[in-house]
């Protein structure tokens, strides 16, 4: 019998492209996957280090799945804790078999008979051989993630990512074209730190703004296409022309804060003004296009006033879907260096204040959607989604039980719960007591 594989994938859709060309490896290796990590041979953890919390998750993923695996079978740790933190890692879990950067190749059991074989990576440069372009299986749901980039050139005040996933490099056109044929879903969903900036890092070949033919060429070979964390600088009237006429009016704006000098103390571009103004347009072209975006809350400096501006933006806005996250400082990024840290309490105060103010808004406008017929493509049994929800992100809608997964069909919404809203046929499913 071939060896088995488990692969267990924590943080964002950008890990689950990673773990999803890792699987592809593995099985063209002939290997054969396993829903239990009891029996594989090979266990996987794709980790996230994107803050304190996610970093806790990944170790106690680890840990609980040391547990479980069988005698014999290796126990990998890869993903962005592995690149980021891999000597310390490796040191602190002498239960892992291998700490593996991206794109290293995974070490089969056969190989582990004489113990360990760790690879740290924290000194490592950039590895040569890069997930971005290994194959990756047809997807097994109606929807798949495709990454169009690694890396970012930025350097936003919080953020650890360019540190260790390095600067920009984009995909050629036809290796992504090639990867959203193999896929063969109903809806893709481009993804990458920094979507917008797509071939900037490649000015001869790609070139900036190169992502509007790039959205032309994919959403040609899908039915539905959608961009995740566009950076507000670079939705050009062109983007936003080409993404109205994929049928998917569906913007991810990457805000992060509204007040100009928290935002340069941030080091990022743009002010509240400045977004309303860039909604404003965007609505003016397709009334029906639905927004989402996330702010930090707590950054270092944060004034009462600046938490007031952001208020009132979220107010005046009226996004469909906001997140909100807690400040978290990280090691090595220009914001640990800050002065001005915003007091637990008060950083939870005003994140419950912002949720509350967004879950109104939200739960409106779902409520306006009431009477509406909508297209919709069925992820599962009995949830859909329409062109206004993101898989795994946003709200879902619940239709009959026997609607063809996969497909899409028209719906009538007839409730609205929350985030979610119920088509005629559909039921909510009861809430278990246990
Ligand atoms: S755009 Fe800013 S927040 Fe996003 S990955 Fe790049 S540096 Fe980090």
């Amino acid at each position: 019998m071939s060896q088995r594989f488990y692969v267990e994938t924590l943080g964002c859709p950008k890990n689950q492209v990673d773990s999803d060309k890792l699987i592809g490896t593995l099985l063209a290796d002939g290997m054969s996957p396993t829903d239990d990590p009891s029996a594989a041979d090979l266990v996987v953890v794709n980790t996230c280090a994107f803050i304190d919390e996610a970093r806790k998750e990944s170790i106690d993923t680890i840990l609980a799945l040391d547990d479980q695996r069988q005698e014999g079978a290796r126990l990998v740790v890869t993903g962005c804790m592995a690149e980021r933190y891999g000597d310390e890692l490796a040191e602190a879990l002498p239960e892992v078999d291998q700490v593996a950067g991206f794109g290293v190749p995974l070490q089969r059991p056969a190989s582990a008979a004489n113990g360990r074989n760790l690879i740290p990576v924290t000194s490592a440069p950039l590895p040569e051989l890069d997930l971005l372009n290994l194959p990756r299986p047809r997807s097994t749901s109606p929807w798949a993630y495709v990454k169009i980039a690694e890396g970012c050139d930025r350097s936003c005040g919080f953020c650890a990512i360019p540190s260790f996933r390095g600067p920009q490099r984009s995909r050629d056109i036809e290796q992504i074209l090639t990867e959203v044929d193999q896929l063969a879903a109903r809806e893709i969903v481009l993804v990458a730190q920094d979507l917008a900036s797509y071939g900037k890092d490649r000015p001869d070949e790609l070139g900036a703004g190169s992502i509007v033919p790039l959205v032309r060429a994919v959403s040609e070979r899908a039915d539905w296409l959608r961009l995740l964390y566009l950076y507000p600088s670079d939705l050009t009237d062109e983007l936003i022309d080409a993404i109205c006429d994929t049928g998917v009016p569906y913007f991810d704006l990457s805000l992060q804060h509204v007040s100009k000098p928290l935002l340069r103390r941030m080091r990022r571009w743009g002010d509240g003004d400045r977004f309303l103004r860039r909604i404003a347009d965007i609505r003016d072209r397709e009334p029906d296009a639905a927004f989402r975006s996330n702010f930090i809350v707590g950054y270092p400096g944060e004034t009462e006033a600046d938490h007031d501006q952001l208020l009132r933006f979220v107010e005046e806005a009226q996004l469909d879907w906001c997140g909100f996250f807690a400040y978290s400082p990280e090691d090595g990024t220009y914001a640990y260096t800050l002065d001005g840290a915003v007091d637990r309490g008060l950083m939870n105060d005003r994140l419950a204040e912002l949720r509350e103010m967004q879950d109104e808004i939200t739960a409106t406008r779902r409520d306006a959607l009431i009477g509406r017929t909508l297209r919709v493509l069925v992820d599962s049994p009995g949830i859909a989604r329409s062109v206004r929800e993101a898989p795994e992100i946003d709200g879902v809608i619940h239709v009959g039980q026997d609607v063809v997964v996969g497909e899409f069909t028209e719906v009538e919404i007839v409730d609205a719960l929350g985030p979610d809203l119920v088509a005629s046929g559909g039921a909510v499913p009861e809430e278990d007591d246990d």
